[in-house]
């Protein structure tokens, strides 16, 4: 039986774990942390449970595939909701707008505030599927460095249809072009930052995470976000996968241009495949020095990273659902600062999701455990210290303004998440959430590919590396890697 050895238990790390193991291969996970899940995990802290990373989740289907796969009934062991309102959106002036999940209630519900026809947002949704139903196969789900992903119908269709991807002007310019309402512009915007982007610079083609999810939903594990990883976990435990925890990989070894296995705390561990689940730039900084990095590829302008406040709050706010956001008065200033001067606007948008909404024991009674996140710039050595306390300000104050409560006196318990730390509690290179941003139009093509074109029977999945960051991207990866690797079975 071929060994496999799996370098960290991210969500894609997981999910590769069980398809390997799946295939008969004998899989191995060697994990820093002393848990699995890597930026989707959770603590608790004083009666209230918090998600310490995603918040956000799309495309159930990935994770339930895997049961699947194992001919396991998914709802024994993950189930979820789809929720009815996808996200409460405010302004400051006390404008509030429901994004329902339901298409023709969020067409009316648009209609009714912002002024712009149902027909013709409607047609922006259906522009925004067909650039996600002719790039997925291509563009998602493929290696997009292998000769036959360039040989077959959907590229030459996808490529047919160029100016239907907008990849010439920005999405900010797209949706402003299109809808003249700058608040309907704004919330359209918002979107970029699913991939840790900046609405003004990366390409028209995103709104396609748009159709993601208006078409397909947003959905609440039972149990919250951590549930995905436990899930997956223990389906890999059922699957025969072994799992080391506390232990650190310090070298992926090669001999003669193929990898022969890791050194981890201190001791060599044969395989004849390895997959690195670490951010690729220390992948290769750290695990593979002595060998030639790609450095075009390592050295992409880096995802938005964010810092979060978990406060458990007194009382009760039925005016918020699971996500909402509190707009910024000027957004483009706002990815300027953060892409552009490497700081953080004075006037930040607040993200503030409540799993307590759905999941009432994540928090005492009467109470409610709220995830606040501001985007940021990745870590280039801020004084963070400095710009979380101005921050944090500014958060209550606008907080406190648009639901008219003082919210200090209501926070019970305070954690608080930076880049610095997100770098040093999952090795992400500067704390990025995301990997790479989707900035340059060419992002998809400069991503490092999920095998390594130099070193032999070494794989590479995740959030930094094809097809991106994000859990439904992530997920893909490991069915990227599953497919390579199964293809070409003699090691
Ligand atoms: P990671 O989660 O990055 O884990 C990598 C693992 O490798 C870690 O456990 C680490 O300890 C381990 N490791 C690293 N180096 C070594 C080593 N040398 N030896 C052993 N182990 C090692 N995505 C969404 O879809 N929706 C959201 O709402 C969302 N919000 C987010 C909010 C935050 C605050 C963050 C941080 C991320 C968010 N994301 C979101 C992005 C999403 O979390 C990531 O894309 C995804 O979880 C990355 O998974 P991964 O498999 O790449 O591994």
């Amino acid at each position: 039986m071929n060994k496999v050895i799996v370098i960290g238990a991210g969500i894609a790390g997981l999910a590769t774990s069980v398809r390997l193991a799946l295939k008969g291969y004998q899989v191995t996970v060697f994990e820093r942390n002393a848990y699995p899940g890597g930026k989707l995990s959770a603590f608790e802290a004083e009666g209230f449970r918090f998600d310490a990373g995603p918040s956000l989740f799309t495309m159930p289907h990935f994770v339930t595939q895997l049961f699947e796969m194992a001919n396991e009934n998914p709802e024994q062991y993950f189930r979820y909701k789809k929720k009815d309102i996808a996200c409460q959106y405010f302004w400051d002036d006390g404008m509030q707008f429901t994004a329902y999940a339901n298409r023709d209630r969020f067409l009316e519900a648009i209609e009714t505030t912002f002024g712009v026809s149902k027909e013709k947002v409607s047609n922006y949704l259906d522009r925004a599927k067909t650039k996600y139903d002719l790039t997925t196969p291509l563009f998602l789900e493929k290696s997009l460095h292998k000769l036959s992903t360039f040989l077959n119908k959907e590229t030459i269709a996808a490529l047919l249809r160029l100016p239907v991807f907008q990849i010439n002007t920005s999405l900010h310019r797209a949706n402003a072009a299109y809808f003249k309402n700058p608040r309907l512009v704004q919330l359209f915007d918002r979107f970029a930052t699913y991939n840790g982007s900046d609405p003004y610079q990366t390409s028209g083609m995103m709104t396609l995470i748009q159709h993601l999810e208006q078409h397909y939903g947003t959905f609440i594990p039972e149990g919250g976000m951590e549930q995905i990883t436990t899930a997956i976990y223990e389906l890999a435990l059922r699957q025969g996968v072994t799992f080391h925890f506390n232990s650190t990989v310090s070298e992926i070894r090669v001999e003669g241009k193929r990898t022969t296995g890791i050194v981890a705390d201190g001791k060599q561990v044969p395989a004849d495949l390895v997959v690195s689940n670490m951010d690729v730039f220390p992948t290769y900084h750290k695990l593979l020095q002595g060998q030639k990095a790609p450095e075009k590829q390592l050295n992409q302008e880096r995802s938005s990273s964010a810092v979060i406040f978990y406060w458990g709050i007194r009382n009760t706010f039925p005016n918020l659902d699971l996500h909402n956001i509190f707009f910024s008065n000027n957004y483009q200033n706002e990815f300027e600062a953060i892409f552009k001067e490497q700081t953080i606007s004075d006037d930040p948008t607040v993200y503030v999701n409540i799993t307590s909404k759905d999941v009432p024991k994540d928090a005492p009674e009467g109470c409610e455990n709220w995830f606040v996140m501001i985007n940021t710039p990745a870590d280039f050595g801020q004084d963070w210290e400095v710009l979380v306390a101005q921050l944090r300000r500014r958060v209550i104050k606008r907080l406190s303004l648009v639901l008219g409560a003082a919210l200090e006196s209501r926070i019970v318990t305070e954690t608080v998440l930076t880049p610095p730390l997100i770098q040093e509690k999952t090795q992400s290179h500067r704390g990025a959430l995301y990997g790479a941003s989707s900035n340059n139009t060419m992002a998809a093509f400069l991503r490092h590919p999920n095998f390594s074109q130099r070193i032999k029977n070494l794989y590479f999945c995740g959030g930094s590396v094809h097809p991106g960051g994000g859990i439904p991207l992530c997920m893909l990866s490991a069915k990227i890697v599953d497919e390579l690797i199964t293809a070409k079975p003699n090691v």
